[in-house]
C-alpha cells in the first residue's frame, strides 16, 4: 500500500492515499477495517499483479473508478461505460432535492430523468420511492443500456424504462418529477478540466456549449408541458450558474422553489415548480 501511495504522490495524483486504498481493497479479499488494522497484509500473487496493472493505469491518468468499472452513489453501486460520466458525490444533492419534492415515500409518482447516463439519479430516486415509476432518457444508446443494467442491478428494473432520445422533444405525458444533470461545462473551459475528467469522461456529457447553458435551454423548452400539476423540476447546475439558469426557467414560467448546496457549500441543485 505504501509503495503504491508513494508512487501516486510522486506523480502528483490529487489523492494518492485514497486511490491506493481503493485499488488495494479491490485486489484483496478484505474489508476497509481489516486494511486499516494491517495495512501491509500480503495480498497474494494474483492480487499483487492486479494492483500493479491498475496502478500503472492510474499513473497514466485514468481515474480509479474507470479502472474498476463501477462507482458507489447514494449507497448503491453503478456500472460505468465510456458513454457515461462517473457519478459524482455532488450529484447526491440533486437526489436530496428530488426527495424533498416527492415528500411521501409511499406515494405513486412519475419520474423523468433527462440525460440519465449511468442512471444514478433515476435509480436513487426510485430506490427511495418504492411506488414510483420512472423513465430515463439519454441521447447515447450505450448510456441508456448502462442505465438499464444499473436499474436492474439495484433492484428497480421493473419500475424503470430507459429510452434513447434527444432531450424531451419527442416525449409527452406528465411527470411529478423531472430531474436532470445535463452537460454544463462552458466549451471554452473543457480544456482546463482535470485530466481524469477531460480524458476519461465523455465530452458529450460535459460540453454545455459556448456559455454552458445549451442543455438548460433545451430542457426548459419542454419542461413546463411535462410537469404534472404540483410537479417539480430539479436541475443540477455548475459553479456560478444559479442566476442564469434561474432566469431561463423564470422566462418559461417556472418558479424557483429551492436552492440546495452541495457539501462544499456550492449551490448545486435548483428546484422549480
Ligand atoms: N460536475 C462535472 C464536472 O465538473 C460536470 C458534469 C456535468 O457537466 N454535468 O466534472
Amino acid at each position: 500500500m505504501s509503495r503504491v501511495r508513494s508512487a501516486f504522490a510522486a506523480a502528483g495524483i490529487a489523492e494518492p492515499a485514497l486511490d491506493a486504498r481503493i485499488l488495494l481493497l479491490d485486489a484483496s479479499a478484505i474489508d476497509a477495517t481489516e486494511l486499516a488494522i494491517r495495512p501491509e497484509r500480503p495480498v497474494g500473487e494474483a492480487g499483487a499483479e492486479r494492483i500493479l496493472a491498475h496502478a500503472r493505469r492510474r499513473l497514466a491518468g485514468e481515474p480509479v473508478w474507470r479502472i474498476l468499472g463501477e462507482r458507489e452513489f447514494w449507497g448503491l453501486t453503478f456500472w460505468l461505460s465510456p458513454d457515461t460520466l462517473v457519478p459524482r458525490p455532488d450529484s447526491e444533492t440533486a437526489v436530496e432535492a428530488a426527495l424533498r419534492a416527492l415528500p411521501r415515500r409511499d406515494a405513486p409518482a412519475r419520474v423523468l430523468d433527462l440525460g440519465t447516463g449511468t442512471g444514478c439519479l433515476l435509480v436513487a430516486v426510485l430506490h427511495e420511492r418504492p411506488e414510483a415509476f420512472g423513465i430515463g432518457l439519454d441521447r447515447s444508446p450505450g448510456a441508456a443500456m448502462t442505465a438499464r443494467r444499473n436499474a436492474v442491478r439495484n433492484g428497480v428494473g421493473d419500475r424503470a424504462a430507459l429510452i434513447v432520445g434527444d432531450w424531451a422533444g419527442a416525449l409527452s405525458g406528465r411527470f411529478d418529477l423531472v430531474i436532470s444533470n445535463p452537460p454544463y461545462i462552458p466549451a471554452p473551459d473543457l480544456a482546463g478540466l482535470a485530466r481524469e475528467v477531460r480524458e476519461h469522461d465523455p465530452r458529450a456529457a460535459l460540453d454545455g456549449g459556448a456559455d454552458g447553458l445549451d442543455a438548460y435551454r433545451a430542457i426548459l423548452a419542454d419542461a413546463p408541458r411535462l410537469l404534472a400539476p404540483g410537479g417539480a423540476l430539479v436541475l443540477e447546475i455548475g459553479i456560478g450558474q444559479a442566476d442564469d439558469v434561474g432566469a431561463l426557467a423564470f422566462a418559461r414560467g417556472l418558479r424557483l422553489d429551492e436552492t440546495r448546496a452541495d457539501l462544499g457549500g456550492i449551490p448545486r441543485a435548483l428546484t422549480f415548480r
